[in-house]
């Protein structure tokens, strides 16, 4: 079942304009929230980046964070598994095509679940390769739009190369992967750069952080440059679904030892004991 306008009903029923600004322009912004054993994962943060995307694209929000929290528990409730990569995108609905804002016109919310696919235990165990390309987005990579298409265009690099990810530099520094945030270790520390308007900024990358923090790894939010990033012993990558993994080759170069290195194993670690803890727990606060 999904969610569009109002209504849940099986995804063959839905139908949207083909004058909607998300077809035509790209003109809207999505979120993916991972749900474990039905809670879903970090709600509230979720909830105020698609609130900070909105008021950057200076659309109205169509819900409160209680009308989206009751929606996406019943979406939650009408899909049969447990686990759920829950996708929901609003945009700034159908108007004769125009550039400028249309006005007084209904946002299109549209929800729909997908089975959670996490990686499997071979690939987090052997850690996957990466390649590198410059990133040529535009300079709002902080705003989680549907126009994704620069990043398709990456993604697809790797996947031409055989690899899971295209880890991008801007002017000598690493900003983030295609549909990733990614952190380095250089000198048995945790690199990773700061938020701002070049990268999205990461729920997962959030959680590795204070991970972090409360278990004594050291780290640091810096910009990392791209020697670091070429030379580091260890470079980790984060995502809702893809939750953290060991880049082992970059550019057909091995990383480190070529095997996941001590801190991608403590971290991945922590963060499956965390999320077990917190997410699969009954009666456990689920943010
Ligand atoms: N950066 C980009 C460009 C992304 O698309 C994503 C999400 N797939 C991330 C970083 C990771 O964000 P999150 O941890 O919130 O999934």
């Amino acid at each position: 079942m999904i969610y569009l306008n109002g209504e849940f009903m099986p995804i063959e029923d839905a139908k949207v304009s083909v004058l909607d600004r998300g077809f035509i322009f790209g003109d809207g912004v999505y979120e993916v929230i991972p749900v474990y054993s039905r809670h879903p994962f970090r709600l509230a943060e979720h909830l105020r980046r698609l609130q900070a995307s909105l008021d950057s694209i200076r659309l109205a929000n169509p819900h409160d964070a209680a009308e989206w929290t009751r929606l996406i528990l019943r979406l939650v409730e009408l899909n049969a598994p447990d686990d759920q990569s829950l996708y929901l995108h609003v945009t700034r609905g159908a108007a004769r095509r125009d550039h400028a804002f249309p006005k007084g016109v209904a946002p299109t919310v549209f929800m729909m679940s997908s089975p959670l696919l996490t990686p499997p235990q071979p690939q987090v165990d052997a850690g996957v390769c990466a390649i590198t390309a410059p990133d040529n987005r535009w300079l709002r990579c902080d705003i989680k739009a549907i126009a994704l298409l620069p990043n398709v265009l990456l993604r697809q690099l790797a996947v031409d190369a055989g690899c899971a990810e295209t880890i991008l530099l801007r002017d000598g520094y690493l900003t983030e992967g295609a549909a990733s945030n990614i952190f380095v270790v250089c000198d048995g520390v945790l690199l990773t750069p700061p938020k701002d308007h070049l990268m999205l900024p990461g729920i997962t990358y959030d959680v590795l952080l204070e991970l972090a923090q409360a278990h004594g790894v050291e780290h640091q939010v810096r910009k990392v440059t791209e020697p670091e990033l070429r030379g580091a012993k260890e470079i980790l990558l984060t995502s809702s679904t893809k939750e953290v993994l060991a880049i082992i080759e970059l550019d057909g170069r091995t990383v480190g030892a070529g095997v996941p290195g001590p801190i991608f194993n403590r971290m991945y670690r922590l963060y499956q004991d965390y999320k077990n803890r917190v997410m699969r727990v009954p009666g456990v606060d689920a943010t």
